[in-house]
């Protein structure tokens, strides 16, 4: 169906479209459910309102749950090639080396990936894109959800793009338009939770110092952190320094300003007490923080994934990869019912095994947040003297290395008793991953 109208006094072209789902956004998020519904055979849209991916680094680490994700759709081996392992890890107090830990084998004999793995953002989405494309998945650029409403077998979207408007029917639609959602404003949902009252400064860029440059290290002094990323196959090393501010950030949603790689610099080597150079920068960022979730992650015939439902604090790094198990979660369910293969009331089980997820998530990020980057002087003291001797011991031990693992690797996510585990529907109703 097709019709002519006018707007703002040029000719546009407005379509009636169908398909079964719309996917909002292509971030890591939305190429992941793209890809997952593609191989379920799942006709489906996927559009976003930039003009191509981006093309800074943002998250950089893949844990190991997700590599086993990685590895049920065999693309494991290109992430692994294009990205390092973590070597070891570096404590320092008030600029003191306590801690130098190996991290090379977390002592997890379950899973293939027992390591602490880094990519950038950027690259494991080209990796995502060129599998779309190879199969043969249009990704449509400068198309952005404007609105959409919720009719009884369906969903009505309105989208624009240089073409022109276009009205899409699905039978799904999937947010997965990151923390400024459009989707989850459409559905009313209140994104609750606050900002933190730190200034986060970040460079991709090449460092010249004294410390290694194949080891995470970690510098923590009153009300600031400084942290020291390994150097990438590209020769660039990220550098990250959090500072309290005095205002609270304003806005919702994680937001990003300009900043220069002297004002990095400098707070860099007040963060860590060292003297390092950077220079040939790809990335210079400034930004703010929030922890901030949604109640529920669908309603109706709508759902959130990714940010676009939870975003907290990058310790840990774990935003990314909780939002490629939201679409993993997702994919599978409403493939099943839309094949007529499980009820409608399957999708229920969404929310109930992915929200309590995110939520555990905000609290352990935050509560590591909080810790690291206390200030005051009792707090101070004990932390100072009791991490680097836990750690250590920890450390010694396999049984240690897997419960610190344990918590940051998602690997001890589970499902049970979810009906959608017990009922076993599909070869993914496992809480992890099996080639499909
Ligand atoms: C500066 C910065 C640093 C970060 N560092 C880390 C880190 O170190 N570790 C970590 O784990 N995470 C980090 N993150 C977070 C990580 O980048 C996110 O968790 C991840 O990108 C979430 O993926 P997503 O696909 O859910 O959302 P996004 O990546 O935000 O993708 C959303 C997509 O939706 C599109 N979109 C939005 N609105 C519309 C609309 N109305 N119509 C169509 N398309 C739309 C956008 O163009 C975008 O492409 C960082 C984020 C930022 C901003």
């Amino acid at each position: 169906m097709m019709e002519v109208h006018v707007s703002r006094g040029r000719q546009r072209r407005s379509m009636m479209n169908s398909v079964d789902v719309l996917i909002v956004g292509a971030g890591p998020t939305g190429l992941m459910t793209a890809l997952l519904l593609q191989r379920q055979n799942i006709s489906f849209r996927l559009i976003d309102a930039l003009d191509g991916p981006v093309k800074e680094s943002r998250a950089l680490g893949i844990q190991a749950r997700t590599l086993e994700l990685f590895r049920s759709l065999d693309l494991d081996r290109k992430i692994l090639d294009a990205g390092i392992k973590s070597e070891g890890m570096q404590l320092y107090l008030r600029g003191e080396l306590k801690l130098d830990v190996d991290v090379s084998d977390m002592a997890r004999p379950d899973t293939p990936y027992p390591y602490f793995f880094l990519l950038s953002q950027s690259k494991t989405e080209r990796i995502l894109i060129k599998e779309l494309e190879g199969r043969g998945v249009r990704i449509e650029r400068q198309t952005r959800l404007v609105s959409f409403v919720q009719e009884t077998h369906a969903t009505a979207a309105r989208l624009e793009s240089p073409t022109g408007v276009e009205l899409i029917k699905s039978k799904y639609i999937i947010g997965c338009d990151g923390a400024h959602s459009c989707v989850r404003h459409q559905l009313g949902l209140e994104f609750k939770g606050e900002a933190y009252q730190n200034e986060f400064l970040m460079s991709d860029a090449h460092v010249d110092w004294s410390l290694p440059q194949n080891k995470l290290c970690v510098f923590l002094d009153p009300g600031r952190i400084g942290v020291y990323f390994p150097t990438m196959r590209n020769g660039l090393s990220r550098v990250l320094t959090v500072r309290r501010t005095q205002a609270v950030p304003e806005g919702d949603a994680t937001s990003a300003s300009a900043t220069t790689l002297e004002e990095v610099q400098t707070n860099f080597n007040e963060s860590t007490h060292q003297n390092a150079r950077l220079a040939e920068p790809e990335w210079v960022t400034r930004y703010s923080v929030h922890h901030r979730s949604v109640d529920q992650m669908s309603l109706g015939r709508a759902f959130l994934a990714g940010d676009a439902a939870h975003i907290h604090s990058p310790v840990g790094a774990q935003g990314m990869n909780t939002g490629l198990q939201d679409a993993a979660n997702l994919a599978w369910k409403i493939s099943a019912v839309l094949r007529g293969e499980a009820p409608e009331a399957l999708l229920d089980t969404y929310h109930s095994e992915r929200w309590p997820v995110g939520q555990k998530l905000l609290k352990f990020t935050d509560r590591i947040f909080t810790a690291v980057n206390a200030t005051h002087p009792l707090f101070l003291g004990v932390r100072d003297f009791l991490l680097p001797i836990v750690t250590r011991s920890l450390m010694k031990h396999p049984a240690g290395k897997r419960w610190i693992f344990r918590f940051i690797s998602q690997l001890a996510i589970h499902y049970h008793p979810s009906e959608a585990v017990t009922e076993r529907v599909s070869p993914n109703a496992d809480d992890r991953f099996r080639k499909t």
